[in-house]
């Protein structure tokens, strides 16, 4: 299947106060293989131009050197998303995009979800099976995360069935079905990741635990200390991610605590 290609907006709702489901038809969609926890990259096109896409190439690196290469004016901005739900009848994917808090400046990806309209067009690469992260397997698997985590969690819901899942969201407005048992931290003005580190140390689960989380990167970092350092689990059998940075945009460098972060991804 193509890794690579334009999306087009077909339907945007919202499905909670700050989640706008939107629905994406492209060619490849068809074909896409299921996996859960697929991550794929959007292109999103400067105000009033259409999306420039890398010339089409398999090879990832390839791929990256030509889209670097399109002049910084028409360089679509790239941002990381979920498929959070497939329907390879239409060559359809549906993609959640939280609406972070709006006292503060949009990121281009936020501000293009709260006007999405039927007819907008993004580029996109991925999903890429070479990325695909395996699932922890093991008698108890941890699974917790931020609002950003949810779409993920939801997939990773349909295949494990033996997951202790803690979710922190905003508040209980933004609690979401999904297919599962959830404990749900409501953050209600406290800082964020705060709950979910408490809920978590205070579960019940023994070191044969696995474990995936992701979201801020700091409270990500929290959490997977505390699983190591005060749980005993393997690093091995902890899936972790950062998927934003407080006052970090996606295109800033990586700190020195990201590079650590994918150093030890990279088992070094
Ligand atoms: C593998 C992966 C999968 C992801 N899947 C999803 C997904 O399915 N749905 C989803 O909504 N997000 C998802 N994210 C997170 C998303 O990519 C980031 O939130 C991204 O920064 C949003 O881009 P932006 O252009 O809006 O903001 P940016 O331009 O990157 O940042 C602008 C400002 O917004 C702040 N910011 C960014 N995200 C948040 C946030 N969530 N809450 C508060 N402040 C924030 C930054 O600190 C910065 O100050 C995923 C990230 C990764 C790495």
């Amino acid at each position: 299947m193509n890794t690579t290609g334009l999306l087009e907006v077909t339907a945007v709702r919202r499905v909670t106060p700050r989640t706008v489901r939107v629905t994406f038809t492209g060619d490849g969609l068809g074909e896409l293989e299921p996996w859960p926890d697929q991550q794929l990259k959007l292109l999103f096109p400067p105000p009033g131009r259409p999306v420039r896409l890398p010339s089409p190439d398999d090879d990832v690196m390839r791929w990256y050197q030509a889209f670097l290469a399109i002049p910084e004016d028409e360089r679509p901005v790239m941002r990381s998303y979920t498929v959070r739900d497939r329907d390879p009848a239409r060559a359809a994917i549906d993609v959640d995009f939280v609406l972070h808090d709006a006292s503060r400046h949009d990121g281009p990806a936020t501000g293009w979800a709260r006007s999405a309209a039927p007819g907008d067009v993004l580029g996109r690469y991925g999903p890429d099976a070479t990325y695909r992260r395996p699932v922890p397997i093991a008698g108890t698997v941890v699974i917790a995360g931020d609002e950003t985590a949810v779409p993920a969690a939801a997939t990773l819901l349909s295949e494990v069935d033996n997951a202790l899942v803690f979710l922190e969201v905003p508040d209980a407005a933004e609690e979401q079905p999904l297919p599962g048992e959830v404990r749900w931290l409501h953050r209600d003005g406290a800082p964020h990741g705060k709950k979910l580190l408490e809920a978590v140390r205070g579960a019940s689960f023994g070191p044969a635990s696995a474990a995936w989380l992701a979201g801020e990167a700091g409270m990500v970092r929290s959490l997977r200390r505390h699983l190591v350092g005060e749980r005993g689990l393997d690093k091995r059998v902890i899936e972790f991610t950062g998927y934003w940075r407080r006052e970090l945009t996606q295109d800033d460098a990586p700190t020195s605590e990201d590079l650590a972060d994918a150093r030890e991804k990279l088992g070094g």
